[in-house]
């Protein structure tokens, strides 16, 4: 971001794939997977004798240097694009990929929310839709995309990546020592990430990869330690919740102070608790 802010103030001249060079960052986690860092969600990218594929694509500015960095490993488009949920800072790259000949796929109600944002004749749309699961036999792996319904939005799906041992969370796993976002106007709740992670932990082991939508790579047990974070949450607004009335009440009591949590400016801790009261007063 400081580089950001140095080439906006210095000039405008330079050009916007200038500006924006250098912020994706690759992490590779084994032969055929990787992981692009940059300032949306986590992308993972499979890269084999078929082809690419893509889990997630940020924003849309950036995608001509995800797509310099995926060249830098193979020089192919990616063939697909699989959509962890509707939100911009994952599907900003929708059309642009689309463009270049990416086949999208996505849960139902993604496209569903994305259609309503951007028009039915989109090129952001998912073109490829499922309800509960699908499986993508490709580049010697099997990724098994899994819908969890109603966590963070009312679309998400987890990708399970059988033979590589990894797994892409999407944003049901926020690895950032912090609590989740719950959208809860677009169908997520807290039961749900909860009902999620718990499912997650029976389906992985100890030498698993995870990511996460946001923050670093990680493993089972944090993602336990995340679990029981959410959990501990839950409890202590449930318990505001019965000495306060209002929704306004239980965020001016601060619940979840005892957590001793840092918040980001995006997510305060009012926000947080103002979406947990809201999904569990429903
Ligand atoms: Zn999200």
């Amino acid at each position: 971001m400081f580089k950001y802010a140095i080439y906006l103030s210095s000039a405008l001249m330079l050009s916007t794939s200038l500006t924006y060079a250098d912020e994706i960052k690759i992490q590779k986690l084994n032969e055929h997977l990787y992981v692009l860092f940059g300032q949306g969600g986590n992308i993972a990218a499979s890269i084999g004798e078929d082809g690419i594929y893509i889990v997630d694509d940020q924003f849309a500015r950036l995608s001509d240097d995800i797509k310099n960095k995926l060249k830098s490993l193979k020089p192919n488009a990616p063939e697909f694009v699989i959509n962890t949920h509707h939100h911009g800072d994952h599907t900003g790259g929708n059309e642009n990929f689309a463009n270049s000949g990416s086949h999208i796929i996505s849960h139902d109600n993604v496209r569903e929310r994305l259609k309503s944002k951007h028009g039915d004749k989109s090129r952001y749309l998912p073109i490829l839709t499922f309800s509960k699961d699908i499986s993508l036999h490709f580049n010697g792996e099997h990724a098994k995309l899994i819908h969890y319904k109603n966590a963070h939005t009312d679309g998400d799906a987890i990708v399970f990546f059988k033979k590589s041992n990894i797994v892409h969370m999407g944003d049901i796993y926020f690895n950032l020592k912090s609590l989740p976002f719950i959208d809860v106007n677009s169908g997520g709740s807290i039961d749900g990430i909860l009902g999620a992670v718990s499912d997650v932990l029976t389906k992985i082991d100890n030498k698993t990869q995870v990511i996460p939508g946001h923050g670093p790579i990680s493993n089972k047990q944090e993602l336990n330690n995340y679990l029981n974070l959410v959990k501990s949450a839950k409890e202590l607004i449930l318990a505001a919740m019965k000495t306060h009335k209002s929704e306004q009440a239980v965020i001016d009591a601060k619940p979840l102070s005892k957590l001793n949590l840092t918040y980001s400016n995006w997510l305060s801790q009012e926000r947080v608790t103002k979406l947990f009261y809201q999904s569990l007063n429903k």
